[in-house]
């Protein structure tokens, strides 16, 4: 039986997972709500039974709305649902179970969490960003990939780096263009990845971004003036890094070196 079948195993632990990291998405940025609070309906704030709330199956079932007020229920459900369940197997699968494959799980899953909330609430909660370096500090405690040393120069060169790129970008754009989140999910990023694997990810994440935004003014999706929250591209590019290191420094020193 391969990794992944093995995996498969997990999945109805991986799918309740994912279910209360949309939870995390819905409630961390209105920080008065509790996360263990039975879930309610958004719009008409009826409390949603159990059997309404299997994920990705009560979605279908009800059709996309609420039982109660017939409100359209957010995409951002069932996408996080199947997104998270996939990531948590496909990492624990890929670092065959190791104590290393369920930190970068649970940084892959924070990730997760962190682009929905920025997308649609443009800010990188601190409680999100202290939860990974938490992550960061144990990973590099109990499995030794990489030195002390390379976390705090990732911390600290993830960090400046997206502080002057900020700073050009000002002086270029003539608008702001780096949040003081992106510069904090950077530096976190930084302490789990390492400096080497941070400045990777982060040229990475602005080739992304670049790449998105023309393609988006090209398509007529996207004008000068749209707001384009820089975390999820930050989180998507080291979501890479962290699963596909050697193909990443392969690409890079082909462009680079
Ligand atoms: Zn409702």
């Amino acid at each position: 039986m391969s990794v992944y079948s093995t995996s498969l195993l997990l999945a109805p632990f991986a799918m309740a997972i994912a279910s209360f990291l949309n939870v995390c998405i819905s409630r961390i940025p209105d920080a008065k709500t509790n996360l263990w609070y039975r879930s309610r309906c958004p719009h008409c704030g009826a409390s949603i039974p159990w059997y309404d709330n299997i994920p990705i199956l009560s979605f279908y079932i009800l059709k996309r709305k609420c039982r109660y007020c017939k409100s359209h229920i957010s995409w951002q459900y069932p996408v996080v649902e199947i997104l998270g369940t996939f990531l948590i197997l496909f990492t624990l699968g890929r670092f065959h179970f190791s104590f290393f494959s369920f930190f970068a799980a649970a940084m892959l899953s924070l990730l997760l969490v962190i682009s929905f909330i920025d997308m649609q609430n443009y800010i990188v909660p601190n409680v999100l960003v202290l939860a990974g370096l938490v992550i960061a500090a144990l990973k590099i405690l109990l499995t030794r990939d990489i030195s002390i040393s390379s976390s705090i120069l990732g911390l600290l060169g993830g960090g400046s780096f997206l502080l002057v790129a900020g700073i050009f970008g000002q002086i270029i754009f003539k608008k702001e263009s780096m949040g003081a989140g992106d510069v904090k999910l950077a530096a976190m990023l930084g302490a789990f990845v390492g400096l080497k694997g941070i400045l990777m990810s982060l040229f990475l994440a602005i080739f992304i971004a670049a790449f998105t935004g023309a393609m988006g003014i090209l398509l007529q999706k996207l004008d000068r003036k749209s707001i384009l929250p820089f975390g999820p591209f930050i989180a998507f590019a080291t979501t890479l890094y962290i699963l596909f290191p050697h193909q990443i420094e392969f690409y890079f020193y082909l462009f680079y070196g």
